[in-house]
């Protein structure tokens, strides 16, 4: 049986599920009697009787919306499971074309069930409403969706991206000892959108897996063609760094990781210079995917850090599992230490775990000499905010690494 299907046994009069709940399960009956019912002007009324063979509760895997009815196994009923977080991909993030056109044959199946189990006319007026509704909404999402991903796709072939570079900076003597690539959009109509009005929506309709690619791909050309400028202005100081965003659908779209190993071998970069960014979300929902995918990463020779910590609410217990070596405080933590006692104390006590566990802290969101005074007291190893340096194209910080680098 697949991963994502198990098998069990309720009793008869168990209540599977009812109006309002959280829909992540869809049901098969292999054997037993499956009624489904809605609340209708005060009474409950049956809408079908189900027996083996037949699903119910599909909706749960198509669109992230309550139930609309419930489910009650009139005796003992054996059914296979479909869990929704247990596909590769949930269909919500598939193709947005392909999710529309399971809609419909499930709406069709649905009604086609209906009527030929002769309870079609039990299903009210204002049921058929709010499903037409909600099927306007999900079409009007994947329309929108689809047009999002055509301009993405574009924006990655021209390629309209741009990465733009902030220095970290070393806390004990202001020099720089890395920097970050951040993505840019050049929209020929909208002109330069900030990564906070796409990275989401690439993530969504999965298009941030090529746009990924090109970002570690193009950060790397940049980083070796910086490499020989450096030497030749500092040839006693350690070469920077450069960090990589990475997002955790990248981790776990099938053979990425293979390809971005690909791609960092192909640069020739050193991969002791080369730092991935992940965030806390694979760690919470799949650890063990997360560890796998870290630990082949981390095979490469590069360094992994945690994006964002302290933003996940992941266990701190836990992080001695994963292999990493950073922890970047989280931008919101460091812009409240000042005015908020329970911020500074995190910011504090995430410093000081750091430590003992031996991993380099990143204290991000810097605006202000305080705050750069407060974190150097805490311990922290280095600093990222506007008070040093904003993102810059590549060409200014190529100059700023060749002529002035230290705060
Ligand atoms: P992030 O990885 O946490 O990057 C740091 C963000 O904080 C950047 O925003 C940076 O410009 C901003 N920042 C740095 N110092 C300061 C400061 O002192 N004050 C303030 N107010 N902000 C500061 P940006 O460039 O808009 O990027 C936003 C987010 O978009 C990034 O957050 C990252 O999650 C995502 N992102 C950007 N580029 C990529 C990429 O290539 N791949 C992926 N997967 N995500 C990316
Ligand atoms: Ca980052
Ligand atoms: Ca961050």
């Amino acid at each position: 049986m697949p991963e994502f299907i198990h098998a069990r046994d309720v009793d008869a009069g168990t209540l599977l599920f009812q109006e309002g709940d959280r829909g992540d399960d869809a049901f098969i009956i292999e054997e037993g009697l499956i009624e489904i019912s809605i609340q209708s002007e005060g009474e409950r009324k049956l809408i079908a009787a189900l027996g083996p063979g037949e699903i119910f509760g599909e909706m749960a895997l198509i669109a992230n919306t309550p139930r609309s009815a419930s489910a009650l196994a009139r005796e003992r009923t054996r059914l296979l499971v479909v869990r929704r977080g247990r596909l590769t991909k949930p269909i919500e993030n598939a193709d947005p074309v392909m999710r529309l056109m399971i809609q419909m044959i499930v709406e069709r199946l649905t009604d086609a069930s209906r009527s030929l189990s002769g309870t079609n006319e039990m299903v009210p007026q204002a049921m058929q409403e709010a499903r037409r509704q909600a099927f306007e909404e999900v079409r009007d999402i994947a329309l929108r969706r689809v047009q999002i991903e055509r301009e993405l796709r574009r924006a990655v072939e021209t390629p309209q991206f741009e990465l733009h570079y902030q220095p970290i900076i070393s806390m004990a003597d202001s020099t720089i000892a890395g920097y970050e690539a951040l993505m840019r959009w050049n929209d020929p109509q909208k002109g330069q959108v900030s990564p906070g009005n796409f990275i989401g929506l690439a993530e969504e309709t999965g298009m941030i897996v090529e746009m990924g690619r090109w970002a570690l791909q193009k950060a790397l050309a940049d980083h070796a063609a910086m490499v020989p400028v450096w030497q030749r202005s500092w040839p006693d100081r350690p070469i920077p760094f450069v960090s990589i965003n990475v997002s955790s659908g990248q981790l776990i779209e099938p053979g990425e990781i293979e390809r971005l190993s690909a791609i960092i071998e192909d640069s020739g970069v050193s991969p002791d210079q080369i730092k991935l960014e992940v965030t806390e979300s694979l760690m919470i929902h799949d650890p063990e995917a997360a560890v796998d995918a870290l630990t082949e990463l981390k095979g490469l020779g590069v360094s992994i850090a945690i994006d964002d910590f302290g933003t996940g609410y992941s266990s701190l217990s836990y992080l001695h599992r994963f292999p990493i070596d950073t922890l970047k405080v989280d931008q919101s933590f460091v812009f409240n230490m000042l005015n908020d006692t329970t911020s500074g104390r995190l910011v504090r006590s995430i410093i000081h775990m750091a430590h003992d566990l031996d991993l380099t802290t990143v204290a991000e969101g810097i605006e202000t000499q305080e705050h750069f005074d407060h974190l150097r007291d805490y311990g922290c190893t280095l600093a990222q905010g506007f008070l040093m340096a904003r993102p810059w194209p590549r060409f200014d910080i190529e100059a700023m690494l060749e002529t002035g680098c230290s705060w």
